[in-house]
């Protein structure tokens, strides 16, 4: 395996295009107040897809928010939230907006076939609806769905180690410092520096450098366990993360624990000075409810504390909450 291939999928056409390297079947909602229409396309896709059923606005929301689906095929006509409504809300929570959406529908009125597209829809299929065409189009669409996640995906991840990049770091960071001021919640920043690692390159080989870092990145991941925590890839040899609501003793739980992950995977490095096997160091520093300070002040103090730990001997954390 080579470097570059460890977490991104070889994206070569193939006869069936992208959706054989999604490693699963897509996964399809179908949303109609009518079961008998649920039913008619039920039969079109349960052969290659995973099918999920709502018949209700409410009810397909909270299945989207649950399931994540690729793409949803949805009535306009329904008792409560309407199609177009159900529609304009997934486009516009962050979370839900790259679900593609086809409209299936009997009424076949150019003025509707707008309102749908202009709402975020991908395409708009009219009623009664012919299943070679209806199989057509949602592959279509979920194709360039797929591409867009890809994209997505490339654009946020680094690709030597699988975890998040700087792009996403920092936007993430922006984010998250907004919302800790808002809500006078806390927020904690850990950079973490990989010790002597230049000697380990030149003892062992860039390949292996390269391994160590995947290896350190997986380490220290294993220690975040909150959906909201943010791991990246900050530098070179340098990992960022990001724990929302969490304060001075719970980021230094964390970063404790993450020095030992690392120590405990035990890839030995003989031109050490701090053990014979890799360590890091690593930088915290905790916003505290309440608390003001400009934008990159965080980050700045981490990067103090970080340097701090280096200069007090490597393989240990060093802490400080921002003064407001
Ligand atoms: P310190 O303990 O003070 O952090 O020393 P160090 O040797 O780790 O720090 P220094 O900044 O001098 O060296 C960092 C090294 O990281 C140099 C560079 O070749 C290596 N490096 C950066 N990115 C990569 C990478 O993607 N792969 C590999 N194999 N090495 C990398
Ligand atoms: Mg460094
Ligand atoms: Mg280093």
């Amino acid at each position: 395996m080579s470097a570059n291939d460890a977490h991104w999928p070889v994206v070569a056409p193939t006869p069936q295009g992208l959706l054989p390297l999604l490693g699963r079947r897509p996964r399809l909602l179908l949303v109609d107040d009518q079961p008998v229409n649920i039913q008619a396309l039920h039969q079109v896709f349960a052969a290659d897809c995973q099918v999920l059923m709502a018949t209700s606005g409410a009810q397909a929301l909270a299945l989207c928010r649950e399931r994540q689906p690729d793409l949803l095929l949805l009535d306009v006509q329904m008792p409560g939230m309407d199609g177009f409504e159900l529609c304009a809300r997934l486009k516009a929570d962050a979370a839900l907006s790259h679900i593609a959406v086809i409209f299936v529908t009997s009424i076949d009125a150019p003025e509707q076939e707008t309102r749908a597209l202009e709402a975020g829809a991908a395409d708009f299929i009219s009623k009664p609806f012919n299943p070679a065409v209806v199989h057509a189009r949602v592959r279509a669409q979920l194709t360039i769905k797929l591409q867009a996640d890809l994209l997505r995906e490339m654009a946020f991840v680094d690709g030597l180690t699988g975890v998040h990049n700087r792009r996403h770091f920092d936007a993430r960071l922006l984010a998250e410092e907004q919302r800790a001021r808002r809500g006078r919640s806390g927020l904690a920043v850990l950079l973490a520096d990989v010790d002597y690692f230049k000697r380990y390159n030149d003892s062992y080989g860039h390949l292996a450098g390269d391994d160590c870092l995947r290896r350190v990145a997986r380490a220290m991941k294993s220690c975040l366990h909150r959906p909201t925590d943010v791991i990246a890839r900050y530098g070179g040899e340098e990992f960022g993360c990001l724990l929302p609501e969490t304060d001075l003793a719970g980021a230094l739980a964390v970063a404790g624990k993450m020095e030992q992950a690392v120590r405990g995977l035990a890839m030995v490095h003989e031109q050490s000075e701090v053990a014979p096997v890799i360590t890091i160091s690593l930088g915290v520093a905790v916003l505290e409810s309440g608390l003001r300070g400009e934008p990159g002040a965080l980050v700045r103090l981490a990067d103090e504390q970080l340097y701090a730990a280096k200069a007090a001997g490597r393989g240990r954390v060093c802490a400080r909450a921002l003064e407001g």
